[in-house]
């Protein structure tokens, strides 16, 4: 039975939990093949022995532009080119302005923002060739900021606005740009929150509402990458219902 990415290639950053994990599994029963990134090796493995189709599982810090550089091309290698970049891996680290250690600030922004942009450098050469697509993991944060998470706003309202910039730029010559804006997802995204209060606080605020599962945005993602070529789903806002 053919699926609807059977012969794509698909390379998902920060895949070793939550929404790449999810997404990377949602891709591969669709039939891509997949190349998954992250530093966990371990839940890559994991990941790679439960998906239905081929997956490649590579080492990968986004922070370091050589690495980057090394798993697009250890995905060509392996699979002979490049359809899709689900642009995913991230860190939100909150807390207030005052008390921060900037040292968090550069990691979110050396993360969510640089490191995504140099996957669309290295990945774009190959998504040209293949009149491919990026999916930009961005957030409800990349459209409002709020009191708290000023700096991963920062870098999501970043991703927003460079995916903007890239589409305009690609767009003419077949290659397709999705902003993907999830609300609160249960995932392990909170539990790195350095101040115990404010993880507390976050924790709190999934209790609170029936958020969204990792499945949710795999959905969106599937749905966005299998449009027919003139089609381009360009924002895609997902919230819980339960979320003001
Ligand atoms: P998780 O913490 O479950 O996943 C984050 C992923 O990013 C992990 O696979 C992690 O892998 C990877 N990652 C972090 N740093 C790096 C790095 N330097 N190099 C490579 N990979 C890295 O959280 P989510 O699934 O929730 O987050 C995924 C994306 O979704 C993020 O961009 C986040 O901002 C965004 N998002 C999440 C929301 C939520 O409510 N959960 C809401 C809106 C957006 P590893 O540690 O193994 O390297």
């Amino acid at each position: 039975m053919s699926s609807t990415l059977d012969g794509k290639v698909v390379l998902v950053t920060g895949a070793s939990s939550g929404i790449g994990e999810a997404t990377a599994l949602a891709l591969s029963a669709e039939g891509a093949a997949v190349a998954t990134g992250a530093r966990r090796a371990d839940r890559l493995a994991a990941l790679a022995g439960k998906a239905p189709g081929e997956v490649l599982a590579l080492d990968l810090d986004v922070t370091d532009e050589q690495s980057v550089r090394a798993a697009v091309a250890a995905t060509v290698d392996r699979f002979g080119g490049l359809d899709v970049l689900v642009n995913n891996a991230g860190v939100m680290l909150n807390g207030p302005v005052a008390a921060a250690d900037t040292a968090d600030w550069r990691r979110m922004v050396e993360t969510n923002l640089l490191g995504s942009m140099y996957a669309v450098h290295a990945a774009l050469p190959h998504l040209l060739e293949r009149r491919g697509a990026v999916v930009q993991v961005s957030s409800t944060s990349g459209r409002t900021a709020t009191a708290t998470a000023g700096a991963y706003a920062a870098t999501k309202f970043g991703v927003n606005a460079f995916s903007e910039a890239l589409r305009q730029e690609v767009t003419a010559q077949g290659v397709r740009v999705v902003l993907v804006e999830p609300g609160f997802v249960a995932t392990e995204l909170v539990d790195h929150i350095a101040d115990p209060g404010h993880r507390a606080l976050a924790r709190e605020m999934a209790a609170s509402m029936r958020t969204l599962r990792p499945e949710d945005i795999a959905n969106a993602v599937v749905y966005a990458v299998t449009q027919p070529e003139h089609v381009a789903v360009n924002e895609l806002l997902i919230r819980p219902t339960d979320q003001t």
